[in-house]
């Protein structure tokens, strides 16, 4: 299938089933804004509980913080977001179409120029035809910054006061490292981990959830030691990192590593690797990871007047700690979890399409049937093998529509396992479940299903 094929595709499915659609659609839509529907929520949340277990509850170095999204701004200076979190922004003059400039012209020469606006210029008045309209005439390559302003008013009277939408959700976990530290009584090497909105000004947003302007972000701070071996922890995060990917179901073959080279790194980064996934617009970055040095506490420290420092007991030395930065998009972890489970398939001479999400990703684990509509016996005792699941699980019940329609809808919704009440279970209390990828069904006691069904998402 051709990748613009399958983008459309998922998209459609996603609008269709209530997984992703264009927000504020009744207005007229509004710039690349996304509502996640019903089952995208439960898609959501899944991936979300995933990570927080995988990453904080399941081990004891690491802690989550759930930090507010507009923050002092004062933050924002320190961090140099406010001078430097830009992007090259050009406009073509003929069709008034607007760019990044240095993604315009990687495209059309292979040069990575970003940073460096005036050769950008140059080239593209030299080499770059509009994407849009063919032509070439552009206007001067200006910085943008990328922060979302707000105002707040913080006194009770009406002065304004500029403040931030956070553009990534570390700031917080740095500025609150004492309050942690204190309260937790954490060792180095340890951990803050934390998930939530952030808000950037995309120059152009697209590729449906891939680039937004409001996003979620999974992120952990990882305080070590300036002088331990570093290297080794770099490597056993990238791993994790990757594996999580393949959790949401990604393939092995469709990710890849990116490192930075030396000269474009932050100039605090002592290592930067990107997990890229093949996307069906290419491969593009999922995750980052971030060697950041002390960079962050010891500027917080300063501007603060704050000491954000360690106090090592064993070895009695006292110093600022630094950091490796693991982070996860949230919003690109969905769209991976839905293009690694989009199928379509050949079943009995029909055509099915399924979402074949690993089960603990599945945003409805089980959909419960009566055989038929108008026999109140099998509807009532499906009722209450329904009221039984839902109690453990994510479930539906549906007596809409003959049987093929209704593995049909779970199938594109990429419910695990379906499960029939029909005459037999009158008799005996034995139903049938279907797998939605070998479309085998069994017969089994509705008594058992609630462990069956356990231990197929374990
Ligand atoms: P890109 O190069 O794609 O702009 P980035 O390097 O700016 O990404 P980071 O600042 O490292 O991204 O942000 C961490 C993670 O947040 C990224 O790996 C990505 O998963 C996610 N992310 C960043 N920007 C966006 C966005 N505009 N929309 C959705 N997710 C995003």
């Amino acid at each position: 299938m051709a990748a613009q094929d399958r983008m459309e595709k998922i998209v459609s499915l996603c609008k269709r089933r209530g997984f992703v659609n264009s927000a504020s659609e009744i207005y007229g839509g509004f710039a690349n804004s996304y509502n996640y529907g019903p089952y995208g929520s439960e898609l959501k949340k899944n991936i979300k509980d995933l990570w927080w277990k995988k990453f904080v509850n399941n081990r004891s170095d690491i802690v989550g913080i759930d930090g507010p999204i507009i923050l002092h701004p004062k933050l924002w200076e320190a961090s140099g977001h406010t001078t430097s979190f830009n992007d090259a922004m050009v406009d073509c003059k003929e069709c008034k179409s607007r760019f990044r400039a240095d993604n315009i012209v990687e495209d059309a020469t292979g040069q990575d120029l970003e940073g460096k606006l005036e050769q950008m210029k140059q080239l593209l008045d030299e080499k770059v035809n509009c994407p849009n309209c063919g032509k070439r005439n552009w206007s001067d390559v200006k910085n943008f910054n990328m922060m979302f302003k707000t105002s707040m008013n913080t006194t009770g009277v009406c002065d304004e006061a500029v403040a931030y939408l956070r553009p990534e959700t570390a700031g917080a976990i740095f500025i609150e490292f004492k309050n942690i530290l204190d309260s937790t009584r954490q060792k180095i090497p340890f951990g803050v981990a934390q998930i939530g909105k952030a808000f950037r000004n995309e120059i152009v947003a697209g590729n449906f959830i891939f680039r937004l302007r409001e996003f979620e972000q999974m992120e952990i701070e990882n305080f070590i030691a300036p002088d331990c071996d570093w290297q080794s922890m770099f490597e056993d995060w990238l791993v994790l990192q990757e594996e999580f990917a393949m959790e949401l179901g990604a393939k092995k073959d469709k990710l890849r590593r990116y490192e930075h080279p030396k000269e474009k790194l932050s100039h605090y980064s002592k290592k930067t690797v990107d997990i890229e996934y093949e996307y069906p617009f290419g491969f593009k970055e999922l995750y980052g990871l971030a060697h950041r040095s002390d960079f962050d506490l010891k500027v917080h420290s300063e501007k603060s007047g704050e000491k954000l420092e360690y106090f090592d007991e064993a070895t009695n030395q006292r110093y600022i700690p630094h950091v490796l930065e693991p982070t996860f998009g949230l919003d690109r972890s969905i769209l991976v979890a839905l293009d690694s489970a989009y199928c379509e398939e050949e079943v009995n001479g029909e055509q099915r399409v399924v979402l074949k999400f690993p089960p603990k990703v599945a945003p409805v684990k089980a959909a419960i049937f009566p055989l038929l509509k108008n026999k109140p016996e099998l509807v009532s005792v499906a009722k209450q093998v329904f009221d039984n699941l839902k109690t453990s699980f994510v479930c539906e019940f549906d007596d809409n529509g003959n049987i093929g329609k209704r593995y049909r809808r779970q199938d594109e919704i990429g419910t695990p396992f379906c499960i029939t009440v029909d005459f037999d279970t009158l008799e005996n209390d034995t139903v049938t479940i279907r797998d939605r990828d070998s479309l085998e069904q069994i017969r089994i006691s509705s008594k058992e299903l609630k462990d069956y069904i356990n231990q197929k998402i374990a």
